[in-house]
């Protein structure tokens, strides 16, 4: 019996073991598939990790370091190359490596680390055969960034998510043209930031309302169509043009990886597709925790790593048998507000809640409320769905409350 097991050894794995390390835990086994940790940060190799955690601008890899390092330095037992096949309710961990064939590892609490996938669900509306060139954004950037190779010239991209805007800068970077970012929706899924530094420092055009209706090409991409969209996302057939390419991009969008969440009969939320979770990142099953991308999709690193120490220290407490769970207080929202981690709050302390809103909104006050009786309003200039928002709740708010509602409502 291990007293801790981390599946996934990405940037939320390792704070995650790190904290529990410092909460007082020292048995902890971290479960890594790939050759090395480090996660999906080891092929963001462009700047802009670090800055709220560290205050300095680190590449991904260079971010990865600082808690790998600090990793080794505790002695933490790490097996990479080793994939996590089940998890149970109970705790018991099947996997497989190369060395040890198939086998089993029971521990006394879990934290679910195994970060998030690439949709491909924008692909699959789009007329057209399915030739060479058609790419994720991800697997274009570790085709570029860790294996040297460039997927095209002439690109065009689908959805400007994060990886989306980050790809089209680095592909100009390396030589190609890329003639457009399309996207869907009235506004970015994108970070400002990445759409000033990614998009508009170079000249690459972000097309609002716009998608991708047709792929032309046998053997290779030899061009797309794309169209305006009306206000029910539907094609306007007038407005199609036809753009000679080699290469699409898609960057519709990352769900959390979360099959083995499942497996473990976690409640997941419908929304986030991740596990239901209370402010310590527990999950609907007693010990067993979880905190990242496969919690729900975050925007920063920074974030990622804040979260997974959160859910590691609380991993520690629940070994110690120290943790406090007297309260049980959710959280709804209104629809404006898409959804909160944590969903529940179990303990009456200062929470941080995290929180992404359904559209664009401007000049709102975000409220929470117990009932009728408002507990904090905060107002915000702008507000949108890229963007990951917090609020901060305080301990002696939460006396004798049962339910909380968060909400965006005019100031
Ligand atoms: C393209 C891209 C660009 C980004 N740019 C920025 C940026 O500029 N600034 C910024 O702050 N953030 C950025 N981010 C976000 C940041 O990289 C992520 O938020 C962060 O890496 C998520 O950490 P994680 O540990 O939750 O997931 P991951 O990094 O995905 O790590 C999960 C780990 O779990 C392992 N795993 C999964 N399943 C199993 C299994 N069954 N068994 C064993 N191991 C398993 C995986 O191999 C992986 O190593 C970017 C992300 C992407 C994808």
């Amino acid at each position: 019996m291990r007293e801790l097991v981390i599946i996934g050894g990405g940037p939320a794995g390792m704070s995650a073991a790190i904290a529990a390390y410092e909460s007082g835990v020292t048995d902890i086994l971290i479960m890594e598939r790939d050759a090395r940790l480090g996660g999906i940060l080891q092929q963001c190799i462009h700047n802009g990790f670090g800055l709220h955690r560290f205050g300095e601008e680190l590449t991904g890899p260079e971010y990865a370091w600082r808690y790998e390092e600090r990793v080794q330095a505790l002695g933490i037992e790490v097996k990479c190359n080793t994939m996590v096949l089940d998890v149970t309710a109970d705790k018991v961990i099947t996997a497989t490596n190369a060395e040890e064939g198939v086998f089993q590892i029971r521990a006394k609490a879990v934290i679910l680390a195994m970060g998030c996938r690439e949709r491909a669900k924008g692909s699959l509306a789009i007329a057209g055969s399915r030739p060479a060139g058609i790419y994720s954004a991800g697997t274009a950037q570790k085709l570029v960034n860790m294996k040297g190779y460039l997927p095209g010239k002439n690109v065009v991209i689908l959805g400007s998510g994060d990886i989306g805007l980050i790809m089209a800068r680095r592909m100009t970077l390396e030589g190609a043209k890329v003639h457009a970012v399309c996207e869907l929706m009235p506004y970015s899924g994108g970070l400002a930031r990445n759409i000033q530094q990614c998009l508009n420092d170079f000249d690459i055009p972000l097309l609002l309302s716009h998608t991708v209706v047709e792929i032309h090409g046998k053997e290779r991409v030899e061009a797309v169509t794309i169209a305006k969209v009306d206000q029910n996302r539907r094609p306007i057939p007038e407005t199609k043009q036809t753009i000679p390419c080699d290469t699409l991009l898609l960057s519709v969008g990352l769900i959390p990886e979360n099959e083995l969440s499942q497996g473990a009969a976690v409640d997941i939320s419908a929304i986030t597709k991740g596990p239901v979770v209370d402010q310590d990142r527990q999950t609907s099953v007693e010990g067993v925790f979880a905190c990242g991308n496969v919690l729900h999709v975050h925007d920063l690193v920074d974030f990622v790593s804040e979260e997974a120490a959160i859910a590691g220290q609380a991993a520690a407490q629940y070994i110690q048998n120290t943790r406090q769970n007297a309260i049980c207080i959710p959280l709804y929202t209104d629809g404006k507000v898409r959804y909160t981690v944590p969903q529940i709050i179990t303990e009456q302390k200062d929470t941080s809640v995290y929180f992404r809103v359904s559209d664009v909104y401007k000049n709102v006050c975000v409220t929470v409320k117990d009932g009728d009786h408002v507990l904090l309003k905060k107002k915000r200039p702008k507000v949108a769905p890229g963007e990951m928002e917090s609020i901060r709740l305080k301990a002696e708010w939460l006396d004798g409350v049962e339910a909380l509602t968060l909400s965006l409502e005019e100031c």
